[in-house]
């Protein structure tokens, strides 16, 4: 399915609007500007699909990304669906902002059976932060499975990078939720996204 062109099916800005329960969904998330888009798009190789916005923490709906050629109709449901989550993070969000995002990540994080992981990017210059430790937290006490990915490698040197990984491995290790394998990727020399494909495809 990473062959076939992928769609947007829809925009969910608060629970009363997620689709019914269906395919397994894996999600994304991470700090605004992580490279959450560009690596959506990496990895079903389609520049354009998840959209790369400018106003970083303007999204705060889950954007709903399924293989095309299935109508949803009956029996005929797409086999995976990936769900980009709102950025976090943004130092100009104002609070109310915050809040919903808070509200409607907690909410879909807690409720959904059909999400089989959530991959949390981490911006490889800058390791990580305050917020991912709370989205993992909350991701350990909704016992949904998480898995690092680590962006942007381009960015660190060589030598640099396995340390980052060992050092981001052990930060998770007593993490109960956590999956201990931590991918490093980069959407600009598009290194990674076959590790993260073979990951999804194992839900699928
Ligand atoms: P998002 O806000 O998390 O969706 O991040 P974007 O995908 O829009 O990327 C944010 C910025 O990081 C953009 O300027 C991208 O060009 C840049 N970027 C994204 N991925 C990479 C990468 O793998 N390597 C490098 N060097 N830059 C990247």
């Amino acid at each position: 399915f990473f062959a076939r062109p992928w769609v947007f099916i829809r925009g969910v800005p608060a629970m009363k609007f997620l689709p019914p329960e269906g395919p397994p969904e894996v999600a994304f998330a991470g700090r605004s500007n992580v490279g959450k888009s560009s690596l959506i798009n990496g990895i079903v190789g389609q520049k354009g699909l998840a959209r790369t916005s400018n106003t970083p923490g303007r999204t705060q709906e889950l954007n709903y990304f399924v293989p095309d050629g299935y109508s949803g109709e009956g029996a005929d449901l797409p086999p995976i669906a990936i769900v980009d989550m709102p950025g976090y993070g943004y130092a100009k969000a104002p609070k109310e902002q915050v809040d919903a995002w808070t509200k409607l990540v907690f909410d879909y994080l807690r409720g959904r059976a059909t999400l089989k992981r959530v991959f949390v990017l981490i911006d490889s210059r800058h390791g990580i932060k305050k917020n991912d430790l709370e989205v993992m937290s909350l991701l350990d006490k909704a016992a949904v499975s998480y898995q690092i990915v680590l962006t942007k490698a381009d960015k660190i040197s060589a030598l640099a990078l396995p340390k980052l990984e060992a050092a981001t491995r052990e930060l998770i290790r007593k993490r109960p939720a956590a999956y201990p394998t931590i991918i490093s990727t980069s959407s600009e020399k598009g290194f990674g996204m076959d590790d993260i494909q073979a990951e999804i495809a194992n839900f699928a």
